[in-house]
């Protein structure tokens, strides 16, 4: 479905344009600004709105068009706070919102205040064209998602259970175009990896450094971490990932396919990858897709000042990230079984997150795949993880699925963006544009047909 009307794409650049301007950095957030404007925009269009805050200044904003009920809602979802800009960095000032050269520049203007422009005017054309909807709209345009959501989309679904009654929702991350061999792709993110990182610790008697000896903490630690080797520690295809391989290779042969199965049954990633179609560059983007990893990114032992003086403990800080499936008790164990030596591997601070999954036997995926297939000459949409987190760990494990879908086309060659938390964050405005057609006829579709 088109929109119905071609001031609707101004209007999103309008809107994004207020939305960077409104400075939401976070730390403080001061997001509540934001969702006041929201509400202004949406509300003399018949959108019911509501600005709800967390804490002062920490301001959420819920806004639903209605349906017929026949259908759970479906929820749009975004975060209105932004992470700090250092103007010193910047070509542009970071919240003046300049455009030049087809880009809109600010922070925030790729993540995530253009998607929030394109719900927001999404459901403005469907308010005024008032179709049939089968089901309610809702929007969540939410605080505090840089620094983990609590103040944001946690404490919302808290206020308002009811918004767990949804049917799935759409959020930020996937929709980037790539490219395998010859052909275009477009990611969804259906899945989002965890977190587990991890203290080691290594002891020994000290003494003195005129005496070493094979036991010396520091050399423990140094033997253990090695053994991590490049820090891919266990690989396997989950779910996720074997569907978007079995897509890519299926687009090529059914053989190919067969075969892509096979190699991944037999734990064989980095083939899979190959026979699939990636070439070498492609194939380490996405090795992180298919491991746990473990980066040691923090070492401590002894003093520089006492450098003749055998220390007594060495510690190293290892940030792990597990794929969904992986439990903490079971990367904790693989660290212990792989690093061999005598130290102790613990949880450090608590900081466990498991990885998570939607299925994507599902009407929105199947919508969302109609929809770019149609548009965009038979590219296949394929479902794709994130080797990051996303607001989607509140809703996953409350069993909303959420699917990651902001459709960018691959920039012309010569043009160069900058995403989410880079200096100089600028959108190419015509993706912003086709990012409105794309996902207004993705709801479009799947509230009309519920
Ligand atoms: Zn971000």
């Amino acid at each position: 479905m088109e929109l119905p009307n071609a001031g609707y794409r101004q209007q999103v650049i309008d809107v994004l344009r207020d939305l960077v301007r409104i400075d939401t950095t976070n730390p403080p957030g001061n997001e509540v600004e934001a969702a006041r404007y929201l509400a202004a925009l949406l509300s003399p269009a018949g959108i019911e709105t509501c600005v709800l805050e967390s804490a002062p200044g920490r301001g959420n904003l819920l806004a639903r068009l209605r349906g017929s009920g026949e259908g759970k809602p479906l929820m749009l979802m975004g975060h209105l706070d932004v992470v700090p800009a250092n103007p010193s960095e910047w070509r542009y000032p970071p919240f003046a919102a300049e455009i030049h050269e087809g880009f809109l520049w600010g922070r925030g203007s790729t993540d995530t205040k253009n998607l929030i422009a394109v719900w927001a005017v999404a459901m403005l054309a469907l308010a005024h064209l008032k179709p049939p909807l089968k089901r309610d709209i809702i929007l969540a345009a939410t605080a505090d998602e840089e620094r983990g959501g609590t103040l944001g989309i946690a404490w919302l679904i808290q206020q308002r259970p009811e918004l767990l009654g949804v049917a799935c929702a759409l959020n930020e991350g996937g929709g980037g175009a790539i490219k395998v061999g010859e052909r275009l792709f477009y990611t969804c993110q259906s899945a989002e990896k965890g977190l587990c990182r991890t203290v080691w610790t290594a002891r020994a008697k000290g003494g003195h450094a005129s005496h070493p000896r094979q036991d010396l903490s520091t050399f423990k630690l140094a033997r253990a971490l090695s053994r991590l080797g490049d820090g891919y520690v266990a690989g396997r295809a989950i779910g996720t990932m074997r569907r978007a391989l079995n897509l890519i290779a299926s687009s090529q042969s059914g053989q190919t396919a067969e075969q892509v199965e096979r190699l991944l049954d037999q734990g064989h990633i980095e083939e899979a990858l190959r026979v699939a179609g990636f070439d070498e560059k492609g194939i380490e983007n996405s090795r992180p897709l298919f491991y746990d990893t473990a980066s040691p990114t923090g070492l401590r032992a002894g003093d520089p000042a006492s450098i003749n003086v055998i220390p007594v403990t060495a510690t190293a800080y290892v940030d792990g990230r597990i794929l969904p499936g992986q439990t903490r008790e079971g990367f904790v164990q693989l660290l212990r079984d792989l690093a061999e030596e005598e130290v102790e591997i613990e949880v450090y601070q608590g900081q466990y997150a498991p990885g998570l999954e939607s299925s994507v036997d599902t009407p929105i995926f199947r919508t969302i795949s109609q929809v770019i297939a149609e548009r965009c000459g038979g590219v296949i949409v394929v479902p794709w993880t994130c080797a990051g987190a996303t607001d989607a760990r509140h809703l996953i494990p409350l069993g909303v699925p959420v699917y990651g879908f902001v459709p960018e086309k691959p920039l012309p060659e010569g043009l160069e963006e900058a995403g989410a938390h880079a200096d100089n964050e600028r959108l190419w405005l015509d993706n912003l544009i086709f990012c409105l057609e794309v996902l207004y006829d993705v709801i479009y579709r799947f509230c009309t047909q519920a």
